[in-house]
């Protein structure tokens, strides 16, 4: 206490400083909050005017707000275990992680094998320009890349020439031999969309834009457009290959895996070095390449998700369940993508398990693996757990970053909305006044509600602020701690464990019946019930 009193006030100081001085100097205009975040006006029917008066909202209130667990458990889970990458042992670790945080609270949890996934370790992985000066590369190792045998490998570097018929490409092979390629099209510019639109003279936009489309079109699908192109490349003599996949501001990149037949170190490299080993390259400046990589490739593993229960005391086979991917890829800690969702579930049960030891229906929270690949863990435990998706009450799933849960909605069960605007008459306003219930919508895509959605059964999107997640941190080497928004997430806690409160004790059961006619996929095919595709089990079975 006696440090967060001395504290506040001296950072409030800082900060004020800090905007008068940018003021003083004629800085950034004032900004102004995104209109999502603000309370809805006017305010819906479901915004209370007074406060709760169900007192297990007010005990699930002060648990959640007044003790939140959440900053701890993010800092464990995104500092010390990190990213998460499907079948990985890191993965493992994660999940034992999750296991020993339950076991703690006293809640039963289990890993359960839904299939085998190409196991991968990662280990050091550097690279370093040495000619024609040294410097540091701004180099991450893509997930499941081949090692450089634990040596230092030392080459010159090639831009690859962009082809058009495999003969062109055969032509220029032999030129690769014992050098690193650059595989993807540079930037022109590393400099963020939005600054280039507001300094820059209109003509000079047009022209970086179209020189741009032009250089990325040139280097489009060149990687794929031969099948052998790795088995190729190596067959030459290549030492590795570099990409870059910008995320529109300086410093921020997307890290993806390996493609699966690159047999070649694959490392993604940072916009601004990247440029600069292109230019070196196409000026014939002579630039050299140090790299080393480790990593140890395990085979196909088993994989597993982990869920946690507390029974239900009267409606054991119905069910609510918690939902939220675990896996990550591997830019940086997997922090928004999708430890906050993760944290946001076992904190919510967490919040329950203290305040409601015996829930009418079963309360489950699924840790799914296996989502960056196609919602295969999701989609894996809803096809071996019949029982669930029938008994299923609700299902609410969160996967689109640290801000405040600002939107939901019945998806294809349109009577289920009235439902879910009852459930948030009884939350405080504080909780309910920026979340928009939309109407009945699609299924939708891109994440584990669909894999029970998909069956018909009510599985209800928490959709966030976006906090730019889509450039920031979404797969990108910045999604880490510092990113989160504790205060939202803690927010994000609370409110779930209410809605698997009030769901769990709702005396009716929910709806499925569905919106007629049915709104087309999410390709604008139409879609009929079930519509659920068949989940990936194993590797052998995964094009990446
Ligand atoms: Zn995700």
């Amino acid at each position: 206490m006696a440090t967060r009193s001395l504290f506040l006030p001296a950072l409030a100081a800082l900060t004020m400083t800090a905007t008068t001085a940018q003021s003083q100097r004629g800085g950034a205009p004032p900004v102004t909050k995104n209109p999502q975040g603000l309370p809805l006006s006017p305010a819906p029917d479901y915004v209370r005017k007074d406060t709760p008066t169900d007192p297990m909202i007010q005990k699930i209130w002060e648990e959640g707000m007044q003790r939140s667990q959440v900053a701890t458990l993010s800092q464990q889970l995104m500092d010390s275990i990190g990213p998460r990458l499907t079948g990985s042992p890191n993965m493992n670790r994660g999940q034992d992680w999750l296991l020993a945080t339950y076991k703690q609270w006293g809640v039963s949890a289990k890993k359960e094998q839904y299939g085998t996934w190409n196991s991968w370790k990662r280990g050091a992985a550097f690279a370093q320009l040495t000619a024609p000066r040294v410097k540091p590369l701004e180099a991450t190792m893509l997930s499941w890349s081949v090692n450089t045998a634990g040596k230092w490998v030392e080459g010159d570097v090639i831009a690859l020439t962009p082809y058009r018929t495999p003969d062109e490409f055969k032509a220029w092979l032999p030129s690769v031999k014992g050098k690193i390629v650059l595989a993807s099209a540079p930037r022109i510019t590393c400099r963020m969309p939005s600054q280039v639109a507001e300094y820059s003279m209109p003509s000079t936009q047009v022209a970086l834009d179209s020189a741009q489309r032009d250089l990325s079109a040139m280097f489009q699908g060149m990687t794929q457009r031969v099948p052998t192109f790795y088995a190729d490349l190596k067959a030459a003599g290549a030492v590795a290959v570099f990409e870059s996949n910008w995320s529109s501001y300086p410093g921020v990149n997307k890290i993806f895996g390996s493609p699966r037949n690159a047999m070649l170190p694959t490392m993604d490299i940072g916009c601004e070095d990247y440029g600069m080993l292109f230019r070196l390259a196409q000026n014939n400046q002579g630039p050299k390449v140090k790299v080393m990589a480790e990593s140890e490739s395990l085979g196909e593993q088993p994989v597993f998700n982990v869920v946690a229960e507390i029974k239900g005391s009267t409606k054991p086979n119905e069910y609510v369940l918690l939902s939220a991917h675990f896996d990550s890829w591997e830019g940086h800690s997997g922090a928004t993508d999708n430890a906050t969702g993760t944290v946001v579930m076992l904190e919510a049960l967490r919040i329950l398990n203290t305040t409601m030891p015996a829930p009418t229906r079963t309360i489950l929270v699924g840790h799914w693996s296996g989502e960056e690949q196609g919602l295969n863990g999701s989609g894996s435990y809803a096809a071996d757990h019949p029982e669930v998706v029938k008994g299923l009450q609700f299902a609410f799933n969160q996967d689109n970053g640290t801000g405040r849960v600002v939107s939901t909605g019945p998806a294809i069960l349109p009577e289920n909305g009235p439902r879910l605007a009852q459930y948030m008459t009884q939350m405080p306003a504080q909780l309910t006044q920026s979340l928009r219930l939309s109407g009945p919508s699609g299924i939708g895509g891109g994440s584990d509600h669909v894999s029970f959605l998909c069956y018909g059964a009510p599985a209800v999107s928490l959709g966030a602020l976006s906090w730019d997640y889509g450039n920031t941190t979404w797969h990108t080497n910045r999604d880490s701690y510092d990113k989160v928004i504790m205060d939202d997430v803690k927010q994000n806690a609370t409110l779930t464990a209410m809605f698997a409160y009030l769901a769990s004790e709702d005396p009716q059961p929910s709806s499925r019946t569905l919106s007629d006619p049915l709104p087309n996929g999410p390709n604008g095919q139409p879609i009929s019930i079930p519509s659920c595709g068949k989940p990936t089990r194993e590797s052998t079975g995964f094009r990446r």
